[in-house]
């Protein structure tokens, strides 16, 4: 029992030391990416799949934005975690899930549709909020991927920008899986100027400037590119196990 005991407790201690170590190096490889920027990039601790108590791990060495892709797993986190959370909704979101979240997350990363939009507009409304929200581009068209072509985020920017109820920020990409982050640099400048395109076409302080790219893979370089969100989830809580 003692033995058991101990064990539990060498386990958390050296797991809270490893998120904490953890989110340090990262803060630390962000600022030594940023060279010729003098702001700084927001980290957003990735924390799907992970329990509350890891959360709350990386909440008390700092961390106050998380990110999940699942609307019931905000719901199931969400009252756990302390009041100033802020949760960024970065996953594929079905419209009829919209209201369950509305008055929850902070940010929505992944709008690809008018009709999505459309549902936060609607959701935002009725909340009495204004929600911001960033376009999805499927920067690399990738069929497994989500998110619009580059072709079609200008329609989709016109077809978007009038409605109440949401802001658009900016743009938001997830770059293909590779060895070599410096493989993925294209896109992050593809991104780039596809916003400041965007921005310069619609001189009416519709856009926002915020860019959502970089994942543990390849996060340093999309500083090195922009990047004004960044999400980290592997090289934050470890390896994730989808069978539990
Ligand atoms: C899971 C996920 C991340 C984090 O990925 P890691 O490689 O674990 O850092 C970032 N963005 C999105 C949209 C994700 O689904």
């Amino acid at each position: 029992m003692i033995i058991l005991y101990w064990m539990q407790v060498r386990l958390t201690t050296m797991s809270s030391y490893m998120i904490k170590d953890n989110i340090k190096n990262v803060l630390d490889n962000i600022d030594k990416s940023l060279k010729n920027r003098d702001d700084k990039p927001c980290l957003i601790a990735v924390s799907k799949t992970k329990p509350v108590s890891m959360l709350l791990e990386a909440y008390e060495a700092g961390m106050r934005d998380f990110g999940e892709n699942k609307v019931q797993e905000i719901l199931a986190k969400y009252d756990k975690m302390p009041k100033d959370t802020r949760w960024h909704m970065i996953g594929h979101l079905q419209s009829n899930k919209v209201k369950y979240i509305i008055d929850k997350v902070c940010l929505i990363h992944s709008v690809d549709s008018e009709k999505l939009a459309s549902v936060i507009s609607k959701e935002a409304q009725k909340a009495g909020r204004v929600m911001p929200i960033l376009i999805e581009v499927n920067i690399a068209n990738e069929e497994s991927k989500f998110g619009v072509s580059q072709e079609e985020l200008p329609i989709l920017i016109e077809k978007i920008k009038d409605l109440p109820g949401i802001r658009i920020e900016g743009l938001m990409c997830v770059a293909p899986y590779v060895d070599d982050p410096e493989e993925n640099r294209q896109y992050f400048v593809i991104l780039r100027q596809l916003l400041v395109d965007m921005i310069s076409k619609n001189n009416d302080n519709i856009l926002g400037k915020q860019l959502s790219m970089g994942m543990s893979g390849d996060y340093t370089v999309a500083c090195e590119e922009g990047a004004t969100y960044i999400r980290v989830g592997t090289s934050i809580f470890g390896e994730r196990n989808y069978n539990q």
